[in-house]
């Protein structure tokens, strides 16, 4: 890409444009900050990611003001789960509005509502772009260069988003070692008709693993399977109970081990979204995870520019807030992993 147009500054740079990165510049722009944001790939691309919990409604609500309807596939009352005994189906809650709903959401268009939305509320979007470097000065991040030029831009604030390439905490040096043992999970789609998964969403574990099986879509299906000890060379099979469905494409797999990075927020920098905290999809909410800290990392700058936060303050804030939420979900997997037997938990 042609960087010469981007100019020479910017009060925030977000690089990645994924939830996290999204929901960032748009609380930024909103804010009337000169926010800039880089997303490495031509556009928003097809990527897992399709279940979310009923929480992330009120958070898209609030970002997505012109709604997001048309990227939601199915909703489900609850998930069926099958965690070392024989699968029931376990509801969301309720309150006295009614049942809580989850959502199954076409990730592409969904990343897409969230990339025009931040554009709209004046976000200076650059796709095509990567972030290459991290301009430190003084001890602080203080500009990035940034396509194949390596043209450097300087910013205020620079909010890492880009999910598991964790391109800043590497860059600083700042990434830890992996909080779990190492986790992979395989992940395919396939299509036809399987009515018993119509209804809901399902998980069920034992001591090798889990497999989670989902509609995605009108006549569409998605499969995970990660095993505790993965399996040297061998892609798993379709589910048994996707048995009768037409498989799209070959299996892919992605490294989900655990992760924290230490330092998640610093002079000059937030760190949002997988790149900051990273669960197997069995946490279930990693969507949810990254708005919200896309959203508190953009307010949090937000507040430092306008001086009624003292920047040193809102980078403690924000690696304290991050930090306590990762450690309290980490604990509560690894538990669950350990009632099953799993190696290296508990
Ligand atoms: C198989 C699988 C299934 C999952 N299922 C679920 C699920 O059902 N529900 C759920 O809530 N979560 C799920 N997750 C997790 C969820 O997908 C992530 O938590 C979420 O996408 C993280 O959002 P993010 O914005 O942090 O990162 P991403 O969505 O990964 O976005 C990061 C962006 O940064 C860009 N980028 C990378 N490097 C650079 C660079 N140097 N410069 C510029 N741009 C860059 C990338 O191209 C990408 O667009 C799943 C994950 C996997 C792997």
């Amino acid at each position: 890409m042609d960087t010469r147009h981007i100019g020479p500054q910017a009060d925030v740079l977000i690089a990645g444009a994924g939830p996290a990165g999204c929901a960032a510049a748009i609380v930024c722009a909103v804010a009337g900050l000169r926010t800039v944001l880089l997303e490495r790939a031509p556009g928003p691309v097809s990527r897992p990611g399709e279940a979310l919990h009923p929480g992330a409604e009120v958070l898209l609500a609030r970002l997505l003001p012109d709604g997001f309807a048309d990227a939601v596939r199915a909703r489900h009352e609850g998930i069926t789960v099958g965690w070392g005994a024989e699968p029931r189906f376990q509801p969301f809650g309720q309150d006295a509005a009614g049942s809580w709903y989850g959502f199954q959401v076409d990730r592409q268009r969904l990343d897409a509502l969230l990339l025009d939305r931040a554009r709209q509320a004046g976000a200076e979007v650059h796709l095509g772009c990567r972030a290459l470097e991290p301009v430190v000065e003084g001890g602080a991040v203080n500009g990035v260069r940034l396509g194949r030029a390596g043209r450097l831009l300087r910013t205020g604030t620079v909010i890492d988003a880009t999910g598991r390439v964790r391109w800043l905490s590497r860059a600083l040096g700042l990434s830890g070692p992996p909080r779990s043992p190492r986790l992979l999970t395989w992940y395919g789609y396939a299509t036809g008709a399987c009515p018993e998964r119509d209804a809901a969403p399902a998980i069920v574990a034992d001591g090798s693993g889990w497999t989670w099986t989902a509609r995605v879509g009108p006549d569409r299906y998605q499969w995970m399977r990660l095993d505790f000890v993965p399996q040297q060379g061998r892609r798993p099979r379709l589910p048994q109970e996707f048995a009768g469905l037409e498989p799209e494409g070959r299996p892919r797999a992605a490294d989900v081990s655990w992760r924290l990075c230490p330092q998640p927020a610093g002079p000059g920098w937030f760190i949002a979204g997988d790149a900051g905290v990273l669960l197997d999809p069995a946490s279930s909410h990693g969507v949810l995870r990254a708005l919200l800290s896309g959203w508190t990392a953009g307010s949090l700058t937000a507040a430092a520019a306008d001086r009624s936060l003292e920047p040193g303050r809102a980078a403690g804030m924000y690696r304290e807030w991050l930090r306590e939420g990762a450690e309290r979900d980490m604990t509560h997997l690894s538990a669950r992993y350990a009632e099953l037997g799993a190696p290296g938990f508990g």
